[in-house]
């Protein structure tokens, strides 16, 4: 099958009704880079940056995140690259930080919240960031937002240092997108509100669908409860791609659901425009999106979304892909 794929490596990513969208990948290292161009990513949809944080004994310097940033925005030569700032907590720890435990960490000073209280680490991150904007195409992206103080406040801190570096001389590049990730439910549903104050929505439905469920993701008690392709997850989605369509601010995906081959075919009739995911699903996404019509697609959602479970939406997605190939 590799070899087969092989050709769609330095393709476009072109509905068979010639609708374009992007096929990103999601990394976590700097190695992950060239897999990602070998498996022809048209961008890189998630940078995890935490594991710049981990496995060592003390924080990362400005420096040392500068370097690694530029390296990935260099290596994809002006190809957008979405780098998401930290997001520890959760399942993440940082045994140097010494923080206090909490009873229900998913629920606890994740990500943003945690970069929000520590505004001396969140800073040193974005100071990185916004010197190494200038060596290609860099997004920013914020994990784990509730609520609009939380954005607000982020753009806020990026807002200052991106001064203080400018004061300082330093070359920024002239536009630097920032977008949030959609991975909390309040945030999809008010996902209109947030519209108006991002360039961008990723939606994150590895968490999203664990805080919509009420299901722990690493949990294999309730794994039943994991249902990307229920009802409640779907419209979660087509509001955010919604809200987005109306603001003219594009929506991708950069959770698993995003690779998913049964997936692929609703997302893409609900409008997705970045699907990001592992490296070495690209290229079997990019063939089926060849073989599906994006006009018949997005009424085949519509029928899709009426229906009651996920076994259900599963089994109408398989038949009709079949039907159209
Ligand atoms: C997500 O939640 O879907 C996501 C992409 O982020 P992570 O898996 O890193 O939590
Ligand atoms: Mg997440």
């Amino acid at each position: 099958r590799q070899a087969e794929f092989a050709k769609w490596v330095n393709r476009s990513s072109v509905s068979s009704d010639g609708h374009s969208v992007e096929l990103a990948a999601n990394i976590g290292k700097l190695e992950d880079v060239q897999k990602a161009l070998d498996n022809g990513a048209e961008a890189i949809g998630l940078f995890r940056t935490e594991f710049l944080y981990m496995g060592r004994s003390k924080l990362p310097t400005e420096d040392e995140q500068f370097n690694s940033y530029k390296y990935v925005l260099e290596k994809m030569n002006g190809k957008p690259v979405v780098i998401r700032t930290l997001d520890i907590g959760g399942d993440k720890e940082l045994p140097y930080l010494n923080l206090p435990k909490e009873s229900n960490p998913f629920l606890g000073q994740r990500a943003l919240r945690f970069c929000l209280d520590r505004p001396d680490i969140f800073r040193t991150q974005l100071r990185a960031l916004l010197r190494a904007s200038r060596y290609g195409n860099l997004k920013i992206m914020f994990p784990m937002i509730a609520v609009l103080s939380e954005l607000h406040a982020a753009k806020q801190l990026l807002e200052e240092e991106k001064r203080k570096l400018e004061a300082e001389g330093v070359e920024l590049a002239e536009r630097i997108e920032v977008g949030m990730m959609i991975e909390v439910p309040s945030a999809a549903i008010s996902a209109d509100l947030f519209a108006k104050e991002v360039d961008f929505f990723s939606i994150g439905t590895n968490d999203l669908i664990q805080y919509t469920m009420a299901a722990d993701r690493m949990n294999e008690t309730v794994s039943y409860l994991y249902q990307p392709c229920h009802p409640s997850i779907l419209r979660l989605i087509r509001m955010v791609i919604e809200a987005g369509r109306k603001e003219g601010k594009w929506v991708g995906m950069c959770g698993e659901m995003a690779g998913d081959e049964t997936a692929i075919p609703l997302l893409l009739g609900l409008g997705l425009h970045e699907f990001s995911m592992s490296a070495s699903s690209i290229l079997p996404a990019r063939e089926l999106i060849g073989h599906l019509s994006r006009k018949e697609w997005s009424s085949l959602a519509d029928e899709a979304m009426a229906l009651k479970t996920q076994e259900e939406i599963i089994a109408f997605v398989r038949n009709h892909k079949q039907g159209g190939q």
